[in-house]
């Protein structure tokens, strides 16, 4: 005989909306992760949504610049972004197509608009890497947007795969045995419900592109912060749970739901690094400058 204990729905647990700000050469986006209202939601140490239609806030790209001890994912909505690294890699990113690159022991890569004008839109993520594989070789999982699943339900549901299980049993192709990853782009048609199983223990979060959500608890409360409404260019953190329930608003919705192992180590962190102690941070500051990456 098994024991089941009681499904535990994941709420919101907060809400945050986002700092305006620049990377790279002149990048306008917003640190939605990484950021003073956020600074971290173990495994994620950085999430940054760039979106313009206007070139001057996007043409200088990220010109070449190192990373050491965690992985930098890149999902395109819009646009293209061509990546180079120092060891002869070179990729295009595009719309619907993912990059999880792991940086590990050292990259010095740039990520450059393809395009000259037209709307670029996106998100980057970076997700912490375990002491033990910070040191490990870089490499990449790249997928162009034919070899992301888009798992079409009949009510009109569309979710692009990245990383994890739908409930329907579509599978993402990034594997990542470090924090298990869960990374899906959901489309809901107006007054929609979705339901995803997550891992009880992982750090989830929502991210609303376009429309409004209701996370729905099992407390019918509507004072309860946790069943008010998420709007377009939120984050909502999870709290944990079995399984999150979400039902779109009139406008229909779409949206990130991101959740990944929380690994529990301490962080140090140094600009483009990010490793266990302050001594590795200056380590690799090191590295770099000698030209040992
Ligand atoms: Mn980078």
């Amino acid at each position: 005989m098994t024991t089941k204990h009681n499904k535990v729905f994941r709420r919101i647990a907060q809400q945050f909306s986002g700092v305006a700000t620049a990377d790279g050469d002149g990048v306008k986006l917003t640190r939605i992760i990484g950021s003073p209202q956020i600074n971290f939601l173990d495994p994620f140490l950085l999430l940054d949504c760039f979106e313009s239609d206007d070139k001057n806030d996007y043409i200088g790209g990220f010109p070449a610049h190192p990373h050491r001890g965690f992985e930098t994912v890149t999902y395109l909505l819009n646009g293209r972004m061509r990546h180079q690294d120092n060891a002869g890699h070179e990729g295009l990113i595009e719309s619907g197509g993912v990059q999880w690159m792991t940086a590990a022991k050292g990259i010095i890569h740039s990520e450059m608009p393809e395009q000259e004008e037209g709307l670029l839109k996106g998100f980057q993520l970076w997700v912490n890497l375990p002491a033990a594989a910070k040191m490990s070789a870089p490499k990449y999982q790249e997928f162009p947007p034919e070899s992301t699943p888009l798992e079409c339900r009949d009510n009109g549901t569309q979710i692009r795969v990245i990383s994890g299980r739908t409930n329907q049993g579509t599978v993402g192709p990034v594997v990542n045995h470090h924090t298990y990853p869960t990374y899906l782009d959901v489309s809901l048609p107006a007054e929609t419900t979705f339901e995803q199983l997550l891992p009880i223990a992982h750090n989830a979060f929502i991210y609303v592109i376009k429309g409004d959500i209701r996370v729905i608890s099992d407390s019918n409360d509507q004072t309860d912060a946790a069943n008010q409404p998420l709007t377009a260019k939120h984050l909502g953190v999870l709290t944990q749970g079995d399984e999150v329930l979400v039902t779109s608003g009139s406008d229909g919705a779409r949206f990130l739901l991101i959740a990944g192992k929380p690994l529990q180590e301490p962080i140090a962190r140094g600009g483009p690094f990010v490793m266990t102690t302050r001594a590795e941070v200056l380590q690799a500051f090191d590295d770099f400058n000698q030209g040992n990456f």
